[in-house]
């Protein structure tokens, strides 16, 4: 079990690596290993490999294990990836080594964040979220309210730091073909830079999870979310 998960991480950033020799990548590319639904003893496996990046969806359950690991982890960046909502957000805010929040989809959300990081003194990464297959159940606003938000962010929200724009896009696309959806962030990125004077290199796009990463990487990909790959398929609690 435990040499598995190691070996897990090990391949996957062989992957990536690969993939970035094959792609020319425009900066070393980042994984967030995305441990929903697994257990803590499995990320601090990891954690004691050397990863310190994770991603976690449910608010509840990445509370639950940032406290849980807050002392054998004490190093460990937590990244919120599931859609926020005004209730949580104050929850979300508050959870022990919060390091980004990558499901940023209203301005009204990114007030309310930069309010919670005033009170507390600090400031939080934050990313915007691209609906990029235009699905209604997928999360995220159309480029022109991304392009607003990261301008929004950018100019009144002193708290947040801007890192750029985060996508799922829809599941039914072949992972070895040219992703409409990954291509629709890329713009996205390009678009805003040139309007808003910034270089578009200094910018994140989060997009491929497991089944896609490589096809991501070869269009752009700055950081991938991989979780069943990484710790096995996930079962859910009925
Ligand atoms: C679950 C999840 C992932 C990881 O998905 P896998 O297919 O298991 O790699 C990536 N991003 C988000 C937003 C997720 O919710």
């Amino acid at each position: 079990m435990s040499s598995d998960l190691k070996n897990n991480l090990v391949s996957i950033q062989e992957s990536i690596r690969n993939a970035c020799e094959r792609f020319g990548c425009e900066r070393k590319p980042s994984l967030l290993a995305v441990s929903k639904t697994k257990p803590a003893i499995a990320i601090k496996e990891l954690y004691d490999a050397g990863h310190r990046h994770f991603g976690e969806n449910y608010v509840q359950e990445l509370e639950a294990k940032s406290i849980e690991l807050a002392d054998s982890c004490p190093d460990i960046r937590w990244h919120y990836i599931g859609t926020v909502q005004s209730n949580k957000i104050s929850k979300i805010a508050s959870v022990h080594n919060l390091y980004c929040v990558e499901g940023l989809s209203s301005m009204k959300h990114c007030s309310v964040m930069q309010n919670e990081m005033a009170k507390q003194g600090r400031s939080l990464r934050v990313m915007v979220q691209m609906n990029s297959s235009g699905e209604e159940q997928k999360g995220g606003c159309d480029e022109t309210d991304c392009i607003k938000m990261a301008n929004f962010i950018c100019s009144e929200c002193p708290n947040l730091q801007f890192v750029g724009f985060m996508t799922i896009g829809s599941f039914d696309r072949d992972p070895n073909e040219f992703n409409p959806d990954f291509d629709a962030l890329y713009q996205l990125r390009g678009r805003w830079c040139q309007q808003a004077g910034k270089t578009a290199t200094d910018y994140e796009l989060s997009m491929g999870m497991s089944n896609d990463f490589v096809q991501a990487l070869k269009q752009g990909s700055t950081e991938v979310r991989v979780g069943s790959s990484l710790f096995g398929a996930r079962t859910y609690a009925k």
